[in-house]
């Protein structure tokens, strides 16, 4: 039996492998964000300090940014731990029930978060 080549199959196959990459980068964009997101937040916490002493010495109420503050954190927090890794489909950040915040590779599968950035640094001697 003779096999006629199938140029269209090869196509389809290869445009299924560029939206997949393409949308692989894009997964990996949105976790960057969100790990970014609650660093950020992190990175305010002196700011926030300052802010509830200022208030305290004032006599004023801090309920209310208390409030704001730890809601961000948990909305931030949430989100960042749900996103999940495009290529093993487990929680990106999470690794049991720990939030890993320093990392920029999957916790599982090792994945970069910035695949140009990682061959750049392999390629380096
Ligand atoms: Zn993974």
């Amino acid at each position: 039996m003779r096999r006629e080549p199938n140029k269209n199959k090869d196509g389809l196959l290869a445009k299924a492998a560029r939206t997949d990459s393409a949308f692989r980068r894009q997964v990996l964009r949105k976790l960057s964000r969100a790990r970014t997101r609650l660093l950020v937040c992190f990175w305010t916490l002196p700011v926030y300090i300052i802010a509830i002493w200022v208030l305290l010495n004032n006599g004023r109420n801090i309920e209310t940014i208390m409030w704001i503050y730890m809601g961000l954190y948990a909305i931030f927090a949430v989100d960042m731990a749900s996103r999940r890794c495009p290529q093993c489909g487990n929680q990106f950040f999470v690794k049991s029930i720990l939030l890993n915040l320093v990392t920029k590779r999957c916790v599982h599968c090792q994945l970069p978060m910035h695949p140009e950035a990682d061959t750049r640094a392999n390629r380096e001697p």
